[in-house]
Protein backbone atom coordinates (compact mmCIF):
# COMPACT_ATOMS: atom_id res chain seq x y z
CA UNK A 1 0.00 0.00 0.00
CA UNK A 2 1.24 3.70 -0.91
CA UNK A 3 0.12 6.33 1.58
CA UNK A 4 -1.79 8.48 1.87
CA UNK A 5 -4.27 6.22 0.50
CA UNK A 6 -6.35 8.52 -1.06
CA UNK A 7 -10.30 8.66 -0.52
CA UNK A 8 -10.78 12.13 -1.66
CA UNK A 9 -12.32 11.01 -5.32
CA UNK A 10 -15.34 14.12 -5.62
CA UNK A 11 -12.43 16.44 -5.38
CA UNK A 12 -10.35 15.26 -8.07
CA UNK A 13 -9.42 11.96 -10.01
CA UNK A 14 -6.07 10.80 -10.92
CA UNK A 15 -5.54 9.93 -14.58
CA UNK A 16 -5.91 6.96 -15.68
CA UNK A 17 -2.27 5.66 -17.80
CA UNK A 18 -4.74 4.65 -20.48
CA UNK A 19 -5.81 8.13 -20.79
CA UNK A 20 -1.95 9.42 -20.17
CA UNK A 21 -1.13 7.41 -22.91
CA UNK A 22 -3.38 8.63 -25.68
CA UNK A 23 -2.46 12.33 -24.98
CA UNK A 24 1.13 12.45 -25.31
CA UNK A 25 1.60 12.68 -28.80
CA UNK A 26 -0.78 15.21 -28.58
CA UNK A 27 2.31 17.33 -26.97
CA UNK A 28 5.18 16.14 -29.29
CA UNK A 29 4.60 14.70 -32.58
CA UNK A 30 0.55 15.74 -33.59
CA UNK A 31 0.72 19.43 -32.18
CA UNK A 32 -1.42 21.20 -34.53
CA UNK A 33 -3.98 23.74 -33.94
CA UNK A 34 -7.28 22.31 -34.47
CA UNK A 35 -8.60 25.31 -36.30
CA UNK A 36 -5.42 25.31 -38.98
CA UNK A 37 -7.30 23.97 -42.41
CA UNK A 38 -4.34 24.09 -44.71
CA UNK A 39 -2.09 21.16 -43.49
CA UNK A 40 -2.13 17.95 -41.85
CA UNK A 41 -1.16 19.04 -38.42
CA UNK A 42 -4.20 21.04 -38.26
CA UNK A 43 -6.67 18.00 -40.00
CA UNK A 44 -4.86 15.50 -37.45
CA UNK A 45 -5.51 17.63 -34.73
CA UNK A 46 -9.48 18.48 -35.50
CA UNK A 47 -9.70 14.63 -36.13
CA UNK A 48 -8.68 13.90 -32.94
CA UNK A 49 -10.83 16.45 -31.06
CA UNK A 50 -13.82 15.08 -32.73
CA UNK A 51 -13.48 11.38 -32.27
CA UNK A 52 -13.13 12.60 -28.23
CA UNK A 53 -15.92 14.78 -29.01
CA UNK A 54 -18.28 11.90 -29.99
CA UNK A 55 -17.10 9.85 -27.29
CA UNK A 56 -18.37 12.44 -25.32
CA UNK A 57 -21.32 12.62 -26.67
CA UNK A 58 -22.02 8.54 -26.65
CA UNK A 59 -21.75 8.79 -22.89
CA UNK A 60 -24.65 11.19 -22.30
CA UNK A 61 -26.79 9.86 -25.37
CA UNK A 62 -25.93 13.00 -26.85
CA UNK A 63 -24.64 13.54 -30.73
CA UNK A 64 -21.12 15.01 -30.85
CA UNK A 65 -22.77 18.86 -32.43
CA UNK A 66 -24.27 18.88 -29.35
CA UNK A 67 -20.71 18.46 -27.52
CA UNK A 68 -18.66 22.27 -26.69
CA UNK A 69 -15.22 22.38 -25.13
CA UNK A 70 -14.53 24.40 -22.32
CA UNK A 71 -12.16 24.91 -20.01
CA UNK A 72 -13.79 23.02 -17.14
CA UNK A 73 -17.55 21.89 -14.81
CA UNK A 74 -17.16 26.07 -13.38
CA UNK A 75 -17.43 27.93 -17.21
CA UNK A 76 -19.47 25.11 -18.14
CA UNK A 77 -21.94 26.35 -15.33
CA UNK A 78 -21.08 29.58 -16.03
CA UNK A 79 -22.24 29.33 -20.03
CA UNK A 80 -25.03 27.09 -19.14
CA UNK A 81 -26.51 30.31 -17.20
CA UNK A 82 -25.16 33.47 -18.42
CA UNK A 83 -25.99 32.46 -21.87
CA UNK A 84 -29.45 31.63 -21.15
CA UNK A 85 -30.22 34.68 -18.97
CA UNK A 86 -28.63 36.55 -22.08
CA UNK A 87 -30.03 34.54 -24.78
CA UNK A 88 -33.91 34.30 -23.02
CA UNK A 89 -34.04 37.84 -21.40
CA UNK A 90 -36.80 38.78 -23.86
CA UNK A 91 -39.54 35.75 -22.40
CA UNK A 92 -37.80 36.98 -18.54
CA UNK A 93 -35.13 36.67 -15.81
CA UNK A 94 -36.07 34.09 -13.52
CA UNK A 95 -34.14 30.73 -12.63
CA UNK A 96 -34.77 28.28 -10.52
CA UNK A 97 -32.09 25.95 -8.04
CA UNK A 98 -31.36 24.38 -5.40
CA UNK A 99 -30.04 24.95 -2.15
CA UNK A 100 -26.99 22.63 -2.09
CA UNK A 101 -25.35 23.07 -6.07
CA UNK A 102 -21.94 23.40 -6.44
CA UNK A 103 -20.37 27.21 -5.92
CA UNK A 104 -20.25 27.05 -9.88
CA UNK A 105 -23.99 27.42 -9.64
CA UNK A 106 -24.46 29.51 -6.63
CA UNK A 107 -22.11 32.19 -7.04
CA UNK A 108 -22.99 32.58 -10.64
CA UNK A 109 -26.81 32.83 -9.27
CA UNK A 110 -25.48 35.34 -6.71
CA UNK A 111 -24.09 37.26 -9.15
CA UNK A 112 -27.18 37.57 -11.71
CA UNK A 113 -28.95 38.30 -8.42
CA UNK A 114 -27.38 41.82 -8.30
CA UNK A 115 -27.79 42.21 -11.66
CA UNK A 116 -31.52 42.18 -11.96
CA UNK A 117 -32.64 38.63 -12.34
CA UNK A 118 -34.73 36.46 -9.66
CA UNK A 119 -33.47 33.08 -8.11
CA UNK A 120 -35.80 30.71 -6.63
CA UNK A 121 -33.88 27.83 -4.11
CA UNK A 122 -35.86 25.00 -4.13
CA UNK A 123 -34.89 23.52 -0.55
CA UNK A 124 -34.41 20.02 0.13
CA UNK A 125 -35.14 17.25 2.63
CA UNK A 126 -33.16 15.82 4.86
CA UNK A 127 -31.73 13.44 2.77
CA UNK A 128 -30.63 16.21 -0.22
CA UNK A 129 -33.40 15.79 -2.28
CA UNK A 130 -35.54 18.37 -4.15
CA UNK A 131 -38.99 17.58 -4.59
CA UNK A 132 -39.54 17.64 -8.40
CA UNK A 133 -43.23 19.62 -7.34
CA UNK A 134 -41.28 21.48 -5.40
CA UNK A 135 -39.63 22.80 -9.11
CA UNK A 136 -42.63 22.54 -10.63
CA UNK A 137 -44.65 24.93 -7.95
CA UNK A 138 -41.66 27.52 -8.49
CA UNK A 139 -42.24 28.44 -12.43
CA UNK A 140 -43.50 31.28 -13.35
CA UNK A 141 -44.36 32.42 -16.99
CA UNK A 142 -40.80 34.64 -16.60
CA UNK A 143 -38.86 31.29 -15.50
CA UNK A 144 -36.60 30.75 -18.05
CA UNK A 145 -33.79 28.08 -16.36
CA UNK A 146 -34.05 25.47 -14.59
CA UNK A 147 -30.73 24.04 -13.12
CA UNK A 148 -30.69 21.22 -11.03
CA UNK A 149 -27.15 18.82 -10.38
CA UNK A 150 -27.07 15.71 -10.97
CA UNK A 151 -25.71 14.35 -7.80
CA UNK A 152 -24.34 16.32 -4.82
CA UNK A 153 -20.57 16.21 -4.49
CA UNK A 154 -20.34 16.46 -0.70
CA UNK A 155 -23.60 13.54 0.12
CA UNK A 156 -23.41 12.04 -3.04
CA UNK A 157 -27.19 12.13 -3.09
CA UNK A 158 -28.66 11.73 -6.65
CA UNK A 159 -32.25 13.82 -7.75
CA UNK A 160 -34.94 13.24 -9.69
CA UNK A 161 -33.72 14.30 -12.93
CA UNK A 162 -35.97 12.77 -15.01
CA UNK A 163 -39.07 14.14 -13.00
CA UNK A 164 -37.94 17.28 -13.14
CA UNK A 165 -36.82 16.69 -17.28
CA UNK A 166 -40.39 16.40 -17.86
CA UNK A 167 -41.64 19.14 -15.89
CA UNK A 168 -39.62 21.34 -17.81
CA UNK A 169 -40.42 20.04 -21.26
CA UNK A 170 -44.34 20.82 -20.51
CA UNK A 171 -43.37 24.22 -19.28
CA UNK A 172 -41.12 24.79 -22.02
CA UNK A 173 -38.66 26.13 -19.68
CA UNK A 174 -35.07 25.22 -20.72
CA UNK A 175 -33.09 22.41 -17.74
CA UNK A 176 -29.65 22.23 -17.46
CA UNK A 177 -27.99 19.89 -14.54
CA UNK A 178 -24.19 19.97 -13.67
CA UNK A 179 -23.34 15.78 -13.85
CA UNK A 180 -19.57 16.16 -12.61
CA UNK A 181 -20.18 13.60 -9.98
CA UNK A 182 -22.75 11.43 -11.60
CA UNK A 183 -20.84 10.91 -15.32
CA UNK A 184 -19.41 7.06 -15.25
CA UNK A 185 -21.12 6.60 -12.03
CA UNK A 186 -24.44 6.29 -13.19
CA UNK A 187 -26.94 5.88 -16.19
CA UNK A 188 -27.15 10.00 -18.03
CA UNK A 189 -29.15 9.97 -20.77
CA UNK A 190 -30.19 13.28 -21.98
CA UNK A 191 -33.05 11.80 -24.21
CA UNK A 192 -34.92 10.23 -21.90
CA UNK A 193 -34.03 12.33 -18.80
CA UNK A 194 -35.27 15.46 -20.97
CA UNK A 195 -31.70 17.62 -20.17
CA UNK A 196 -31.08 20.43 -22.14
CA UNK A 197 -27.82 21.57 -20.97
CA UNK A 198 -25.07 19.30 -18.99
CA UNK A 199 -21.95 20.28 -17.78
CA UNK A 200 -19.06 17.38 -17.48
CA UNK A 201 -15.62 17.95 -16.54
CA UNK A 202 -12.38 15.28 -16.76
CA UNK A 203 -10.63 15.61 -14.06
CA UNK A 204 -13.54 14.22 -12.07
CA UNK A 205 -13.41 11.09 -14.30
CA UNK A 206 -9.86 10.07 -14.35
CA UNK A 207 -9.60 12.53 -17.06
CA UNK A 208 -6.84 15.96 -17.16
CA UNK A 209 -7.42 19.31 -15.06
CA UNK A 210 -8.57 22.01 -17.12
CA UNK A 211 -10.77 20.81 -19.51
CA UNK A 212 -14.63 20.15 -19.23
CA UNK A 213 -17.34 20.35 -21.80
CA UNK A 214 -21.52 21.35 -21.53
CA UNK A 215 -23.76 19.61 -23.52
CA UNK A 216 -26.42 22.02 -25.83
CA UNK A 217 -28.94 20.35 -27.04
CA UNK A 218 -29.79 21.01 -30.58
CA UNK A 219 -33.32 19.64 -31.65
CA UNK A 220 -36.91 19.55 -29.51
CA UNK A 221 -35.92 22.43 -28.20
CA UNK A 222 -33.05 23.57 -30.07
CA UNK A 223 -31.41 25.71 -27.18
CA UNK A 224 -29.20 28.66 -27.70
CA UNK A 225 -26.49 30.33 -25.51
CA UNK A 226 -25.18 33.69 -25.77
CA UNK A 227 -21.68 33.43 -26.20
CA UNK A 228 -19.50 34.28 -23.09
CA UNK A 229 -15.86 34.22 -24.69
CA UNK A 230 -15.40 35.97 -27.85
CA UNK A 231 -13.13 35.68 -29.81
CA UNK A 232 -12.36 33.51 -32.74
CA UNK A 233 -16.15 31.81 -33.29
CA UNK A 234 -14.47 28.08 -32.19
CA UNK A 235 -17.42 25.70 -31.03
CA UNK A 236 -20.19 26.86 -33.09
CA UNK A 237 -19.45 30.56 -32.17
CA UNK A 238 -20.60 29.33 -28.14
CA UNK A 239 -16.63 29.62 -26.69
CA UNK A 240 -14.02 31.13 -28.63
CA UNK A 241 -10.45 29.96 -28.03
CA UNK A 242 -7.44 27.49 -29.26
CA UNK A 243 -8.74 23.79 -28.21
CA UNK A 244 -6.45 22.28 -25.79
CA UNK A 245 -6.16 19.17 -27.94
CA UNK A 246 -4.00 16.64 -26.09
CA UNK A 247 -6.59 17.62 -22.86
CA UNK A 248 -9.53 17.20 -25.42
CA UNK A 249 -8.02 13.50 -26.46
CA UNK A 250 -7.47 12.42 -22.87
CA UNK A 251 -11.33 13.50 -22.00
CA UNK A 252 -12.27 11.24 -25.22
CA UNK A 253 -10.35 8.58 -23.92
CA UNK A 254 -11.58 8.85 -20.16
CA UNK A 255 -15.02 8.79 -21.20
CA UNK A 256 -14.86 5.87 -23.15
CA UNK A 257 -13.19 3.97 -20.12
CA UNK A 258 -16.23 5.31 -17.97
CA UNK A 259 -18.47 3.77 -20.70
CA UNK A 260 -17.18 0.68 -21.00
CA UNK A 261 -15.96 0.14 -17.62
CA UNK A 262 -18.99 1.84 -15.34
CA UNK A 263 -21.11 -1.24 -15.12
CA UNK A 264 -19.00 -3.17 -13.41
CA UNK A 265 -16.73 -0.29 -11.46
CA UNK A 266 -19.58 1.37 -9.87
CA UNK A 267 -20.91 -2.18 -8.17
CA UNK A 268 -17.61 -2.80 -7.02
CA UNK A 269 -17.21 0.83 -5.49
CA UNK A 270 -20.81 0.27 -3.67
CA UNK A 271 -19.85 -2.76 -2.34
CA UNK A 272 -16.57 -1.21 -1.16
CA UNK A 273 -18.20 1.82 0.19
CA UNK A 274 -21.35 -0.62 2.08
CA UNK A 275 -18.42 -2.67 3.55
CA UNK A 276 -17.01 0.64 5.29
CA UNK A 277 -19.97 1.82 6.46
CA UNK A 278 -21.39 -1.62 7.76
CA UNK A 279 -17.88 -1.95 9.55
CA UNK A 280 -17.39 1.59 11.07
CA UNK A 281 -20.93 1.94 12.28
CA UNK A 282 -20.39 -1.66 13.63
CA UNK A 283 -17.66 -0.58 15.74
CA UNK A 284 -18.48 2.38 16.38
CA UNK A 285 -21.76 4.12 17.84
CA UNK A 286 -23.34 7.62 17.26
CA UNK A 287 -22.03 7.75 13.74
CA UNK A 288 -24.93 9.15 11.15
CA UNK A 289 -25.00 8.81 7.28
CA UNK A 290 -25.65 11.85 5.52
CA UNK A 291 -27.07 11.82 2.63
CA UNK A 292 -30.09 9.48 0.96
CA UNK A 293 -29.80 5.67 1.90
CA UNK A 294 -30.03 4.71 -2.17
CA UNK A 295 -30.08 7.81 -4.10
CA UNK A 296 -26.61 7.78 -3.25
CA UNK A 297 -23.30 7.75 -5.70
CA UNK A 298 -21.94 4.37 -5.31
CA UNK A 299 -18.61 6.23 -4.29
CA UNK A 300 -19.70 8.68 -1.64
CA UNK A 301 -19.67 7.48 2.14
CA UNK A 302 -20.84 10.81 3.90
CA UNK A 303 -20.35 10.61 8.05
CA UNK A 304 -20.90 12.08 11.23
CA UNK A 305 -19.32 10.84 13.92
CA UNK A 306 -21.22 12.97 16.72
CA UNK A 307 -18.33 14.30 19.97
CA UNK A 308 -15.67 14.23 17.32
CA UNK A 309 -14.63 17.03 15.22
CA UNK A 310 -13.70 16.55 11.87
CA UNK A 311 -10.73 18.48 11.77
CA UNK A 312 -8.94 16.73 14.62
CA UNK A 313 -10.09 13.29 13.19
CA UNK A 314 -8.39 14.23 10.09
CA UNK A 315 -5.60 15.22 11.94
CA UNK A 316 -5.44 11.74 13.35
CA UNK A 317 -5.64 9.98 10.38
CA UNK A 318 -3.21 10.98 8.43
CA UNK A 319 -2.65 7.78 6.20
CA UNK A 320 -5.84 9.03 5.23
CA UNK A 321 -6.72 11.89 2.41
CA UNK A 322 -10.20 12.54 2.60
CA UNK A 323 -12.39 15.94 3.63
CA UNK A 324 -14.24 17.24 6.36
CA UNK A 325 -17.06 19.02 4.02
CA UNK A 326 -16.49 19.94 0.67
CA UNK A 327 -12.62 20.57 -0.42
CA UNK A 328 -13.85 24.05 -1.54
CA UNK A 329 -14.88 25.14 1.71
CA UNK A 330 -12.88 23.62 3.98
CA UNK A 331 -10.32 26.47 4.43
CA UNK A 332 -13.02 28.10 6.62
CA UNK A 333 -14.09 27.11 9.40
CA UNK A 334 -17.93 27.32 8.38
CA UNK A 335 -20.07 23.90 8.86
CA UNK A 336 -20.92 22.90 4.83
CA UNK A 337 -24.00 24.74 3.64
CA UNK A 338 -25.15 21.05 2.33
CA UNK A 339 -24.91 19.86 5.23
CA UNK A 340 -26.88 22.89 7.00
CA UNK A 341 -29.63 22.62 3.94
CA UNK A 342 -30.23 18.91 4.89
CA UNK A 343 -30.94 19.86 8.60
CA UNK A 344 -27.79 18.54 10.26
CA UNK A 345 -27.12 20.58 13.54
CA UNK A 346 -23.58 23.12 13.29
CA UNK A 347 -22.75 20.69 15.90
CA UNK A 348 -23.01 17.69 14.08
CA UNK A 349 -21.90 19.44 10.75
CA UNK A 350 -18.60 19.90 12.15
CA UNK A 351 -18.03 16.39 12.65
CA UNK A 352 -18.63 15.34 9.46
CA UNK A 353 -16.04 13.08 6.95
CA UNK A 354 -16.57 12.21 3.49
CA UNK A 355 -14.84 9.64 1.66
CA UNK A 356 -15.00 9.02 -1.63
CA UNK A 357 -13.94 5.84 -3.28
CA UNK A 358 -12.57 5.81 -6.59
CA UNK A 359 -11.21 3.37 -10.01
CA UNK A 360 -7.89 2.52 -8.06
CA UNK A 361 -8.78 2.59 -4.35
CA UNK A 362 -8.18 -1.78 -3.57
CA UNK A 363 -10.03 -3.33 -0.92
CA UNK A 364 -6.74 -3.56 1.11
CA UNK A 365 -6.86 0.22 0.79
CA UNK A 366 -10.30 0.24 2.16
CA UNK A 367 -10.17 -2.13 4.98
CA UNK A 368 -6.85 0.12 6.17
CA UNK A 369 -9.08 2.70 6.02
CA UNK A 370 -11.95 1.33 8.37
CA UNK A 371 -9.31 0.18 11.26
CA UNK A 372 -7.74 3.77 11.19
CA UNK A 373 -11.29 5.71 11.21
CA UNK A 374 -12.40 3.20 14.32
CA UNK A 375 -9.40 3.60 16.44
CA UNK A 376 -9.26 7.42 15.57
CA UNK A 377 -12.67 7.95 16.52
CA UNK A 378 -13.20 5.66 19.37
CA UNK A 379 -9.65 7.49 20.77
CA UNK A 380 -10.95 10.94 20.38
CA UNK A 381 -14.07 10.35 22.35
CA UNK A 382 -12.33 9.01 24.95
CA UNK A 383 -10.26 12.30 24.95
CA UNK A 384 -13.59 14.26 24.92
CA UNK A 385 -15.59 15.69 27.53
CA UNK A 386 -18.48 16.25 25.78
CA UNK A 387 -18.78 12.48 24.48
CA UNK A 388 -18.32 11.45 28.49
CA UNK A 389 -20.62 13.87 29.91
CA UNK A 390 -23.33 12.16 26.83
CA UNK A 391 -22.58 8.59 28.55
CA UNK A 392 -23.47 9.81 31.83
CA UNK A 393 -26.89 10.91 30.25
CA UNK A 394 -26.07 14.84 30.95
CA UNK A 395 -28.09 16.70 28.54
CA UNK A 396 -25.76 18.23 26.70
CA UNK A 397 -28.04 21.58 25.77
CA UNK A 398 -28.95 21.87 29.18
CA UNK A 399 -25.68 23.08 30.44
CA UNK A 400 -25.05 26.74 30.79
CA UNK A 401 -21.70 27.17 28.66
CA UNK A 402 -19.80 30.59 30.29
CA UNK A 403 -17.17 32.35 28.28
CA UNK A 404 -18.70 33.62 24.93
C1 LIG B 1 -15.75 19.74 -9.33
C2 LIG B 1 -17.11 20.20 -9.60
C3 LIG B 1 -17.35 21.33 -10.38
C4 LIG B 1 -16.23 22.18 -10.93
O1 LIG B 1 -15.55 21.53 -11.96
P1 LIG B 1 -14.15 22.09 -12.49
O2 LIG B 1 -13.92 21.34 -13.74
O3 LIG B 1 -13.15 21.75 -11.42
O4 LIG B 1 -14.29 23.54 -12.70
C5 LIG B 1 -18.65 21.70 -10.63
N1 LIG B 1 -19.67 20.99 -10.14
C6 LIG B 1 -19.49 19.90 -9.37
C7 LIG B 1 -20.67 19.15 -8.86
C8 LIG B 1 -18.21 19.47 -9.07
O5 LIG B 1 -18.04 18.41 -8.29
Amino acid sequence: MRFPIYLDNHATTPVDPRVLETMIPYFTDHFGNAASRNHLFGWQAEEAVEIARAEIAKLIGATAKEIIFTSGATESDNLAIMGVVEMYKEKGSHIITSTIEHKAILDTCKYLEQHGCKVTYVPVDKTGRVSAEDVRAAITDKTILISIMFANNEIGTIQPIAEVGKIAKEKGVVFHTDAVQAIGKVQVDVEGMGIDLLSLSAHKMYGPKGIGALYIRRKAPRVRLAEQIHGGGHERGMRSGTLNVPAIVGFGKAAELARTLMPEESKRLAALRDKMHREITKAVPEVYLNGHPAYRLPNNLNLSFAYVEGESMIMGMKELAVSSGSACTSASLEPSYVLKAIGVGEDLAHTSIRFGLGRFTTEEEVDFAIRKVVETATRLRELSPLWEMAQEGIDLKSIQWSAH
